[in-house]
């Protein structure tokens, strides 16, 4: 074999991965297709705080720190939820997959760019890819497709996935905005998806939708709202397009000698289609089963990172899956209602006070607790029973 581990992929979650797993000794090559990491920018860049546990995080690809977010209903009744201390990050995602990427270099790893992978066989290790000197081939004990939300890999392994779609701007304002708190815009419409502002600097802020819709009609969405805000005189500097994968149980996420890592593996969160932190979670996993099964000599098994993945997110993201089914199935005069009840409620302190960016099973289970969940949502009660196996 020419190497350990074949990495596809040079994005975040490629590159952490092969920096982790270089870092242990074994031979690593990362094949990228792009010639400039992270180019064009496909991320809102917003970070639970959490990263810092899981991940590096240097100082200077954070751009603004957030403490609180505002959520509309489609009548624009507000809940304002906030910390006292930053509970997320924005960052430079150009500027993070770049550090990683060479983090992962000063670790061992090689990286070839303008490698364009076609095809993996899974049973003999084996990637096929095309570069300026035609179609070639290198093989390895263990493939890592992280190549993203139309991972190739994936395809390879007949491993299907289903994606929504998002569209971002980047917007300029005259007038001096607040920089403290990301503003969510719910809707029916666009339900389990939603559109978001969330400030980078005074005058700077990424203004973005994802849902079930094609880009054309995303970006209606955003024009539409735009119009509404037209006071604040936006001007649009530049538009980015991307697909988030849906997260499903029934992923396969490995065969063979290949592991799928991060959009590739449909590693998002069901609520905001957010990926990084659940992904560099799942890379840890997997870069303990991948030593594991390289210090053995006997056949690559690469079963139990399925099984740790399940036991440790799988109840995490089944409620989140959950919560994005009740939204989609609630109108918006029942979101109006809602958000009426949740300001009643002071269910905004709760929120306040445990909610958490990458978890919601927690705020779930305290709003049980409370009884607070069965005042507030009459109307979806059936579903909120559903809840109960979950919790
Ligand atoms: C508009 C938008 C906003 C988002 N906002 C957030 C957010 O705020 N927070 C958050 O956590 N997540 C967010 N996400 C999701 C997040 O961007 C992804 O989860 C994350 O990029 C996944 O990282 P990855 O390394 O798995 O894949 P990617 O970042 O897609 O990287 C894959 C890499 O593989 C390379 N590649 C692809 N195919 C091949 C091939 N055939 N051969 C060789 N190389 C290949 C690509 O060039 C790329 O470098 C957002 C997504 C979108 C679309």
């Amino acid at each position: 074999m020419d190497y350990d581990v074949i990495v596809v992929g040079a994005g975040p979650v490629g590159s952490t991965f092969a920096r982790n797993i270089a870092k242990k000794g074994f031979k690593v090559l990362i094949l990228e297709k792009k010639i400039q990491i992270g180019q064009p920018l496909q991320c809102a860049g917003l970070l639970g705080t959490s990263i810092r546990k899981i991940n590096d995080l240097p100082k200077h690809v954070i751009i603004n720190e957030v403490f609180g977010a505002n959520i509309y209903s489609p009548s624009s009744n507000r809940l304002y939820v906030n910390k006292n201390e930053p509970h997320a990050y924005v960052i430079d995602r150009i500027k993070y997959d770049d550090y990683l990427s060479k983090e992962a270099i000063n670790a061992g790893a090689d990286i070839l760019f303008k490698h364009n992978v076609m095809n993996v066989d899974s049973k003999r290790g084996i990637v096929t890819f095309k570069n300026s000197g035609g179609i070639n081939q290198l093989s390895a004990r263990i493939i890592i497709g992280a190549d993203g939300p139309n991972s190739i890999v994936s395809k390879s392994i007949n491993s299907s996935a289903e994606h929504m779609k998002a569209a971002q701007y980047l917007i300029k304002l005259n007038d001096a905005i607040n920089t403290d708190n990301v503003n969510l815009y719910l809707n029916n419409y666009l339900a389990p998806g939603f559109k978001w502002f969330i400030p980078i600097d005074n005058h700077h802020m990424r203004f973005g939708v994802f849902g079930n819709y094609d880009y054309k009609t995303l970006t209606n969405q955003l024009n539409n709202l735009l119009k509404i805000k037209k006071e604040y005189n936006p001007v649009i500097l530049e538009k980015y397009y991307g697909k988030i994968p849906i997260f499903s149980p029934n992923k396969k996420i490995y065969e063979n000698r290949v592991l799928l890592l991060g959009d590739a593996a449909s590693q998002t969160k069901p609520t905001t289609g957010g990926g990084l932190v659940l992904a560099f979670n799942c890379s840890k996993i997997a870069v303990g089963i991948v030593e594991r099964n390289l210090e053995q000599k006997n056949n690559i098994n690469l079963k139990d990172y399925q099984s740790l993945y399940k036991k440790f997110f799988f109840n995490e993201l089944k409620v989140q899956k959950k919560i994005s089914n009740i939204f989609a199935s609630l109108t918006d005069s029942d979101l109006d209602n809602l958000f009426i009840k949740l300001n009643e409620k002071n269910v905004e302190k709760i929120i306040s006070d445990i909610g958490d960016i990458d978890s919601q099973s927690f705020l779930l289970k305290e709003l049980f607790k409370t009884g607070v969940l069965f005042d507030i949502l009459p109307n979806i009660g059936r579903g909120v029973f559903q809840f109960k196996n979950f919790l």
